[in-house]
């Protein structure tokens, strides 16, 4: 069973290419941004908490986040394979997915890195903020969040590096290209 964790900054396209991977090979996603996003919408506890977080362009905190992944996992049991999309985050939760992964004997496959310049996402996040109207995409929320990945995310490009897993993929340029390197990443055609 495949595990891919999709990784990037906010912007580099991580539920875009999802998407389109979920199509093509026919696994399963879970983006914890949308998870999160839905507890918001329906008023939840969990949802209160983390619209607090999200609003300021921080990361809900570890527990809470892994919490939630462990609740989705086994609803996996049987599948071709997950994309974990916005998960992991933190140093933390990666050695917590490992641990998790372990116990049900799997291990992450591939960790690909969707690699976009700067303002490239700036541009892109605030273009989706005025589609989408979501409240964090506004370009002050957008700096935090960019702070935020570089001080407290981007760390895990070394962690999967050390672990064997990393892949690095072009994030910037045509939509269908970037789909084909990840297609080929995962399915070993590189
Ligand atoms: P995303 O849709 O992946 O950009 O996530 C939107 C927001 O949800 C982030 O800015 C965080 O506040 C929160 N979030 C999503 N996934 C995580 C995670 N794995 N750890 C902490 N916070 C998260």
């Amino acid at each position: 069973m495949l595990n891919i964790v999709i990784f990037g900054a906010p912007g580099s396209g991580k539920g875009t290419q999802s998407e389109r991977i979920v199509e093509r090979l026919g696994l399963n996603h879970i983006s914890t941004g949308d998870v999160l996003r839905a507890e918001i919408k329906n008023g939840t506890e969990l949802g209160k908490t983390a619209k607090g977080f999200i609003d300021q362009g921080l990361l809900v905190p570890d527990k809470l986040m892994i919490d939630i992944l462990a609740s989705v996992l086994d609803s996996f049991k049987d599948s071709k394979g997950v994309i974990f999309d916005g998960f992991p985050r933190t140093v933390a939760q990666a050695e917590e997915l490992k641990k998790m992964l372990a116990a049900r004997g799997r291990e992450v496959s591939i960790m690909l890195d969707l690699d976009v310049p700067e303002e490239e996402l700036m541009k892109r996040l605030i273009r989706r903020g005025q589609d989408s109207g979501r409240a964090d995409d506004n370009e002050e929320t957008i700096k935090k969040r960019l702070s935020v990945y570089h001080t407290q995310t981007s760390p895990l490009i070394e962690w999967y590096k050390n672990e064997r897993k990393y892949f690095h993929i072009e994030g910037h340029g045509r939509l269908k290209e970037i789909t084909e390197q990840i297609i080929d990443a995962i399915t070993g055609r590189k």
